[in-house]
């Protein structure tokens, strides 16, 4: 099992979506309870430790071994329908 070491800052991607429809939280307090502000609202809340550590998909803002990247290629969908 692979245990982040969550910092102040650090942007996560949740399971859960926000009512605002924003899945990513930005961390801006640590403790047994983490306070995390919703970056699509900015409305904070109070996620116990443990529910948000099995809450979390992935940090964003840093990238913990990824061997390999993803590229995106640009894509040329430049029409969903006339
Ligand atoms: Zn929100």
């Amino acid at each position: 099992m692979k245990f982040i070491q969550y910092q102040i800052g650090d942007i996560v991607q949740m399971k859960k979506k926000h009512p605002c429809g924003s899945d990513t939280w930005e961390v801006i307090q640590l403790g047994s309870d983490m306070r995390v502000k919703c970056c699509g609202c900015g409305r904070i809340v109070l996620i116990p430790r443990p529910k948000f550590l099995k809450g979390t998909k992935k940090v964003l803002n840093r990238d913990v071994e990824h061997d390999r990247p993803d590229i995106v290629a640009r894509s040329e969908e430049s029409t969903l329908g006339d």
